[in-house]
């Protein structure tokens, strides 16, 4: 049966009138649901309920709004089954790469939870004769999330929890393509008793977003998605004077040492090239094979990659599934077709090896004797394609990954410390992993890449959303001594 999903406004379902998309399942290119797509005026009248809801959340003790973290985590935990199974139809990744996103979105769920201290502010008592200053961190209002397709629940968890813990409503766009997880967590948080009005879902497109960003009452903007909607995004908001953090694209290398556990080093380039289909945007997407090992931990890599299972990522044992729609398998295919008339090696090939018939499937590929201006290396292509560049020293691979414009992850793996130690100091990438192929920073940490992977200077969740989710306040107070005169022209000094 098609589904039919709304919007979520002031804890319940609610429709619109001016428009509906079919949602696919990538797996087998069925229609699986129709989003209704807000227009400008409902866009505004979720904005009035969110605004009037946050007036009172932000009065909410934060011992309250801490059990809301609480029991949000109880109902992840318990019922992520039957979220993964709505990841993984609308988004095509597999049941358990799916239930490692949830556990991901539920870090930012617990660290949340700690919310009384991540709000304290600081104070200085007689910095100025019978004068204390304390410095408090204040809410914005209603704050705009705007998510991609690729991970539907846990880049929404990502912005949303900081941002509510903080005192804020919210209200998430998420992907056209991936709506109904986003529902399911609308639903967990109100469960968890959030109260109506505070987490808001409008669905829709680019339209619904211009909507909602240049709205007056928006008064910060998170945004996860490619390039080049980002750095529109982070243009549009940030002229009309908002607060914006826009995570872009990336293209991230994995620096193969002479002296690296080559072994190790191909299960990495495997699991962090093809997991989730390389739709991740920590996913490796370049072997820099640095010295005589190129051919050996490409043989490695290919004999590994061979084994991989396609399928519909609800099927037990398959390893990758599809991706996202028809149009991104055919940009995939393209870039394959041209790193080979570009002069790459094809060493595996995803566009021959036998796939399902229906659905949007590309088999895991390496390309060798990738070099910089060649497509595949260019750009960033968000499938199972996996390219090796060779170079001859340490030196070359941070010069390479140096001058690339995107900066979001990179790994090296070597046994060496120095190496380790030098390429940590060099390399100008956001999150680095040595011997560790996708360094998501954990909930205690923030997560951003550098260059046109992030614009805005805020990153991600952990101790930098209280930041950015929040306005710093000083307030100097004197209790005088109702006998003094107070009457002093001067500047205040101490
Ligand atoms: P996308 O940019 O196409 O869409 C992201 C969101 O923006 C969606 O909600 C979409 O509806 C909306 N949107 C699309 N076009 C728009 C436009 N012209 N104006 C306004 N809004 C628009 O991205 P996607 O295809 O959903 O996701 C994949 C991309 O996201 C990849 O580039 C990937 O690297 C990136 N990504 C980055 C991170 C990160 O943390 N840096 C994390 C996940 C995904």
């Amino acid at each position: 049966m098609i589904q039919e999903i709304q919007h979520f406004v002031n804890g319940q379902n609610k429709p619109s009138h001016s428009g509906q998309q079919p949602v696919d399942n990538p797996a087998t290119g069925d229609v699986i649901a129709q989003v209704h797509l807000a227009d400008a005026d409902f866009v505004d009248e979720a904005i009035k309920i969110a605004k009037q809801a946050q007036k009172e959340w932000r009065n909410t003790g934060l011992g309250k709004r801490s059990q809301v973290f609480f029991r949000l985590a109880h109902i992840l935990r318990s019922e992520n089954d039957s979220l993964a199974e709505i990841i993984s139809e609308e988004n095509g990744k597999t049941i358990p790469d799916a239930h490692g996103e949830i556990a991901r979105g539920l870090e930012n769920v617990e660290f949340c939870a700690g919310l009384g201290h991540h709000l304290k502010g600081e104070a200085a008592q007689q910095v100025a004769t019978g004068i204390d200053v304390e410095q408090l961190k204040q809410p914005l209002g209603v704050v705009a999330c705007i998510t991609p397709f690729n991970f539907p629940a846990m880049v929404p968890l990502w912005m949303t929890t900081a941002a509510i813990a903080a005192g804020n409503s919210v209200i998430v766009k998420p992907s056209e393509q991936v709506p109904a997880s986003v529902m399911w967590l609308a639903d967990a948080f109100q469960r968890a008793g959030l109260p109506n009005g505070v987490f808001n879902v409008i669905n829709g497109k680019k339209d619904t977003v211009e909507a909602l960003i240049n709205h007056p009452d928006i008064k910060a903007v998170s945004f996860v998605g490619s390039t080049p909607v980002a750095k529109s995004i982070y243009s549009q908001a940030s002229a009309k004077g908002k607060r914006v953090q826009a995570l872009g694209g990336a293209k991230n290398h994995m620096v193969v040492m002479p002296d690296a556990d080559l072994d190790a080093a191909a299960d990495a380039a495997v699991s962090a090239g093809f997991g989730a289909a390389g739709q991740r945007c920590m996913a490796v997407s370049v072997i820099v094979a640095v010295g005589e090992i190129a051919e050996t931990v490409t043989a490695k890599i290919a004999e590994r990659a061979k084994k991989l299972r396609v399928g519909p990522g609800n099927k037990d044992g398959v390893d990758l599934g599809p991706v996202i729609n028809n149009e991104a398998k055919s940009r995939i295919l393209n870039y394959i077709d041209s790193a080979e008339k570009q002069g790459g090696t094809i060493v595996l090939d995803g566009r021959k090896c036998s796939l399902p018939e229906q659905g949007y499937f590309v088999g895991p590929t390496l390309v060798d004797n990738v070099t910089p201006g060649m497509d595949v290396y260019d750009n960033e292509i968000f499938g199972p394609v996996l390219s090796v560049v060779r170079v001859e020293n340490f030196d070359e691979a941070v010069a390479l990954i140096n001058s690339s414009s995107y900066a979001n992850g990179v790994a090296i793996f070597t046994r060496d410390g120095k190496t380790a130690r030098e390429f940590r100091m060099e390399i100008e990438v956001g999150m680095v992993g040595i011997n560790v192929p996708i360094p998501v920073p954990v909930g205690t940490f923030s997560f951003g890449g550098w260059k046109d992977s992030l614009f805005g200077d805020t990153h991600i969740y952990g101790a930098e959303a209280f930041h950015f989710y929040t306005r710093r306040k000083v307030v100097s107070t004197r209790w005088p001594d109702p006998d003094e005169s107070q009457i002093s022209l001067g500047f205040p000094t101490h």
